[in-house]
């Protein structure tokens, strides 16, 4: 089949070949054969995106009401729904993910981004004070939420679509328009995304996608871009800092969702099957590419080696293939270059004294399936928090698991990190679990689960994990700007 092609989008349409001067392809993770041609975006087509994105401010979508707002981000998620088919085979035609995981993770939870924010929009208040006065008079202060205005968007390639739709709704939902800058390895759904918010009635230059890469390309053109009024960006720690230089001569505001190192601590008590489950999909979904998932596992030592065991087994019992073949449940990793990485790891692990318990390296497969990222799901022990592999964030399918003795023993090991995004608690003693994941030093501890989102509620990191919380009415916070005004009464 004849590579796709992908657009950048601005001003409501998007934009012709014969406009843009350079292309990249896209590599399919599956096979390793070329899936699409991507337009890049040069500086010029850049700031095209943010005077858009400023007409629309300035315009339609500036002087459209809240209420508003919200009926039509209602409709994104309706046309989502309708054209549900058409985002998953786009993300799987990125991903290679599990067509079980792009329909019930991925663009399930895109639909209910866009529900999620319009019902915050929708209730949202302001604060207001009466403040009394010597002379016996009062004053009434209240606080005026206005949007940013434009905001740039810039976001990694493991959840795509979720992960722009996280910061898309809140952002339009505020009233800001927005230029995406999605990650090169994944561009497809979000110019999908820019025909739904068309087809809905969203007015032309509140989405505005550009494609290319980071360093030298679109996304370091876009961050340095003076139109812009604040930065919200998921991705790498190492990307982040880059970003904030660029951002610090402007003072912009910035919302930063960044890396991981995780923990899980499972206590001796846990109930030992419901925490394999969870071990397994902290561990192993998406391939490990997920910023929350589990990469260092503490083991109350009288359960070690029947978590070890259990674990071991349910990865060899992980099925690798087509992304669309019944049973598939754990595809590539997103390039052969991420690949490396990750498979350096690997090795880096083996030198410093690691057993590896399964996977250690790459699996052999179909023919069909030789040119594309493939990699064992991967289990060591042996490994001490001094080792790299435990302190680093290796963004795959792997995990170190470590025995402790005690409650306050584990509590240290897990926050040895200069990371502080997320953490599992494993125990049958609630009292403990509240305890232990109060003292996590996380954005988000889980007890007895992983992965477990109610939208309303804060999302974020510590440390290198970011800074800023979104989800709910902190959204709120980080997309608007407040003017307090004072009324002498
Ligand atoms: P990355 O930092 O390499 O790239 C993320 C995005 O930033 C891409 O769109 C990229 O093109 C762009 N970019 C790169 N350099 C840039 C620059 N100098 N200026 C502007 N834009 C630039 O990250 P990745 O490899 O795509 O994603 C994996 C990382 O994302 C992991 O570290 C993972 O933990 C993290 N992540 C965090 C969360 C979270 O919520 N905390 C969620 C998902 C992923």
């Amino acid at each position: 089949m004849a590579p796709r092609t992908v657009r950048n989008f601005i001003g409501g349409q998007a934009i012709e070949d014969g406009a843009v001067a350079s292309f990249f392809d896209k590599i399919d993770p599956v096979s390793g054969s070329v899936s699409a041609r991507v337009q890049e975006a040069d500086r010029r087509l850049v700031d095209d995106a943010v005077r858009a994105a400023r007409r629309a401010v300035e315009g339609a979508w500036g002087a459209t009401p809240a209420g508003q707002r919200c009926t039509l981000l209602r409709r994104v998620a309706d046309r989502i729904e309708e054209r549900f088919e058409d985002f998953v085979a786009a993300e799987i035609a990125d991903t290679g993910k599990p067509v079980t995981q792009a329909r019930e993770l991925d663009v399930a939870r895109a639909v209910l981004n866009f529900r999620s924010f319009a019902d915050t929009i929708a209730s949202a208040g302001q604060t207001s004070f009466l403040t009394d006065l010597a002379n016996g008079r009062q004053a009434l202060n209240y606080a005026m939420r206005k949007p940013l205005g434009v905001v740039a968007v810039i976001v990694p390639w493991n959840l795509p679509l979720l992960l722009l739709t996280w910061k898309v709704a809140p952002a339009l939902a505020c009233g800001n328009a927005v230029v995406v800058k999605p990650s090169e390895e994944t561009p497809s759904t979000a110019t999908l995304l820019g025909e739904v918010l068309t087809e809905v009635g969203i007015p032309d230059g509140a989405y505005n996608v550009v494609h290319g890469f980071g360093a030298g390309s679109a996304g370091e053109f876009l961050v340095g871009h003076p139109g812009i009024d604040g930065v919200t960006f998921t991705g790498s720690t190492a990307t982040g800092s880059a970003i904030m230089a660029a951002s610090a001569p402007r003072v912009r505001p910035i919302s930063f969702e960044l890396g991981g190192k995780n923990a899980a601590i499972v206590f001796d008590d846990a109930d030992i099957e419901s925490t394999l489950d969870g071990l397994t999909r902290s561990v192993f979904a998406n391939t490990g590419q997920v910023c929350l998932c589990t990469e260092r596992i503490y083991v109350q030592r009288g359960v070690f080696e029947e978590i070890v065991e259990g674990l071991a087994a349910r990865a060899r019992a992980l099925t690798l293939g087509n992304p669309y073949a019944e049973g598939t449940t754990t595809g590539p990793l997103i390039s052969t270059a991420h690949r490396q990485k990750v498979l350096a790891y690997y090795a880096l692990a083996e030198e410093s004294g690691a057993k590896t318990i399964v996977g250690g390296g790459v699996p052999t497969l179909a023919d069909d399936l030789n040119g594309g990222a493939w990699i064992e799901p991967t289990l060591w022990t042996g490994l001490t928090n001094a080792d790299r592999p435990m302190r680093e964030e290796i963004f795959g399918p792997v995990a170190g698991l470590v025995p402790f003795d005690t409650e306050e023993e584990a509590i240290g090991l897990a926050n040895d990190t200069d990371y502080g995004l997320a953490a599992s608690v494993w125990t049958t003693n609630l009292s403990r679990g509240h305890r232990v994941a109060q003292r996590m030093n996380v954005g988000m501890a889980w007890v007895n689960t992983w992965y477990l989102r109610d939208l309303r509620s804060p999302f974020g990191g510590v440390g290198l994990s970011g800074i800023g919380r979104e989800g709910g009415t902190n959204s709120l916070d980080f997309y608007t700007e407040q003017t307090n005004v004072c009324v002498q009464l």
